[in-house]
């Protein structure tokens, strides 16, 4: 688990006033250890993991939803057409 905050800034724990970890010069720190890991989201709740950058889908095909049901197309005009039923149901 990566974490990102300020640079050179120790985390303390203040129950047992003790250094708990510091931040580097880039203000990084990671770790491994399961319990420091608990210990953080459970203490410092403000310090959020960095998650590893996701690869980008390239077959994520862009979806077109309706405004009034849960239809959904990948084809615009399919999408128009089918607006011309909702507006057809209210007359
Ligand atoms: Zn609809």
């Amino acid at each position: 688990m990566k974490y990102k905050y300020e640079p050179n800034v120790y985390i303390v724990d203040y129950e047992k006033l003790k250094n708990m970890f510091a931040f580097d010069n880039n203000g990084e720190f990671e770790t491994d250890d399961p319990k420091l890991i608990e210990w953080i989201r459970k203490n410092k709740p403000f310090l959020k993991p960095i998650d590893e950058p996701v690869e980008p889908q390239e077959t994520e095909q862009k979806k077109y939803k309706c405004k009034y049901c849960n239809y959904e197309t990948e084809n615009k005009g399919e999408l128009l057409a089918h607006y011309r039923e909702h507006k057809a149901q209210k007359r």
